[in-house]
């Protein structure tokens, strides 16, 4: 397999570690790839293409032989990359080459919030209580505020880099946000649709399945963590470390995920005539009336594929588990998991979500050999790495039990040095609450 993975993130590090592993891939071009995405066996950084180019990609992939394209970030699966892959959409000629992802209609799920939570209301799937205005129906949306009768939640409804949620305390600010998405266009075109939902509360659990668009095969539930302080405090991020299994989503709650949501949603999904073909991440809140849906994306959650990857089973092969999502026959192939726990601890710059300084020299001082360090906002400088990003290290480990996973992860973070780095010591802190006597 000569293989195409778009992505500059830890998840894109995280994917193409496991799938270098795998005897069926010959080559692995990431565009444009990070500081530490090249240095894994037969994989190489493609950056002079712009990965939003599709022609120059599809250019390249013919060029280059590529027999699989696995898009990272949802941007160029809601922008129809697929279907360039597949069909070409420059040329009269058909390019077929097979992508692992979903096609444009089928990544509305990510792409408009109004979107899915019609297609959940239309097959009865569990989610909070929900109304769609468009922008020039504030009037109504500050009405609909005012008399439903429950705490609200404003989401914009398309892409909004995981900023476009506003939890308003008081039903005045809940006009205020309303203004703000509708009028002041604070998301941009993003906001041109607003969806106003119940407020639910209970814990959150991301379920990660594979689908080839008839079978679902669920890895165990991750838990993430946004916020960049400990204790949950402080700016929403993209994420600061997350954990699996996550104890909370116990076998009944995920027999009971399977059942209300993932199966009538590829179901459904391929019924409507948009099946659903990758990876489809799935948020919900394990609230008291059971588990609700709070966003579907259509492709791998970053921090959550870098302990994913670590729990996948030493004799799972990734890249034949993609080949069988597009070909197929995903009942086919071995998804098995470690029986233990993966843990992944965000590094990131001194400033960030907000702004933060660039190419401070990375060093790694005898890292433990059991920590699997991916890179995300890295580059090469000369002989050195250095920041390039925000969320700069996701560092990863496996172990049979909690405790020892937090160890040896965090020998792993005390490890790596650089200038500002910053990272919260409680990752995974809500399993060993649920764990302890
Ligand atoms: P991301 O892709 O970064 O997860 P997003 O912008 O797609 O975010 P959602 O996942 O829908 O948006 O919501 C972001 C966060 O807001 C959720 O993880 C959750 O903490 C909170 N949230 C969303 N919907 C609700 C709700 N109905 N009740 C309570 N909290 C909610």
């Amino acid at each position: 397999l000569r293989i195409l993975l778009l992505g500059n993130g830890g998840r894109e590090h995280a994917l193409a570690w496991k799938l270098s592993q795998s005897k069926l891939v010959e080559h692995i071009f990431v565009c444009p790839g990070n500081g530490g995405t090249h240095s894994l066996p037969n994989t190489s950084n493609i950056s002079n293409i712009s990965p939003s180019n599709f022609y120059q990609l599809v250019e390249f992939a013919v060029q280059e032989k590529v027999n699989l394209v696995i898009p990272g970030p949802e941007q160029p699966l809601v922008d129809g990359v697929e279907s360039h892959f597949r069909k070409g959409c420059y040329t009269s000629e058909i390019v077929g080459i097979p992508v692992f992802g979903p096609s444009a209609l089928a990544a509305r799920m990510e792409g408009s919030k109004a979107f899915s939570k019609a297609f959940m209301a239309r097959h009865s799937i569990p989610t909070a209580q929900f109304q769609t205005f468009t922008s020039g129906q504030l009037d109504d949306a500050v009405s609909y505020v005012t008399q439903c009768g429950y705490s609200v939640v404003l989401k914009a409804s398309g892409l909004a880099g995981g900023k476009g949620v506003l939890i308003p305390e008081t039903t005045e600010e809940a006009i205020q946000g309303l203004k703000d998405i509708m009028v002041n266009n604070v998301f941009g075109d993003a906001g041109s649709e607003v969806v106003i939902e119940e407020l639910l509360t209970g814990p959150e659990v991301s379920v990660l399945a594979f689908s080839d668009g008839y079978t679902i095969v669920p890895l165990p539930a991750a838990q993430d963590h946004k916020r960049i302080g400990e204790g949950d405090v402080g700016l929403n991020t993209g994420g600061m470390g997350a954990y699996a299994p996550a104890p909370v989503a116990t076998p009944q709650v995920m027999d009971q995920i399977m059942k209300e949501t993932l199966r009538p949603t590829i179901d459904g999904m391929r019924k409507e005539g948009f099946p659903f073909l990758g990876l489809l991440f799935t948020g919900f809140m394990l609230t008291a009336s059971g588990p609700k849906v709070l966003e579907y994306n259509v492709r791998f959650g970053d921090p959550e594929t870098e302990a994913l990857m670590l729990l996948l089973a030493d004799d799972v092969d990734l890249a034949a588990v993609m080949l069988a999502c597009v070909r197929h026959h995903l009942d086919s192939v071995n998804l098995t998991t470690r029986p233990g726990i993966a843990v992944s601890v965000v590094l990131a710059s001194k400033g960030y979500p907000g702004s933060y300084g660039k190419g401070k020299v990375i060093t790694f001082n005898n890292t433990p050999s059991d920590v699997v360090i991916f890179h995300a906002g890295t580059a090469n400088s000369g002989d050195s790495v250095v920041t390039s990003g925000g969320r700069v290290l996701a560092v990863t480990a496996y172990a049979p039990t909690l405790q020892e996973a937090l160890r040896i992860v965090y020998a792993g973070v005390d490890s790596v040095s650089f200038e500002g780095k910053t990272y919260r010591r409680d990752i995974a802190h809500r399993a060993l609450t649920a764990t302890e006597p």
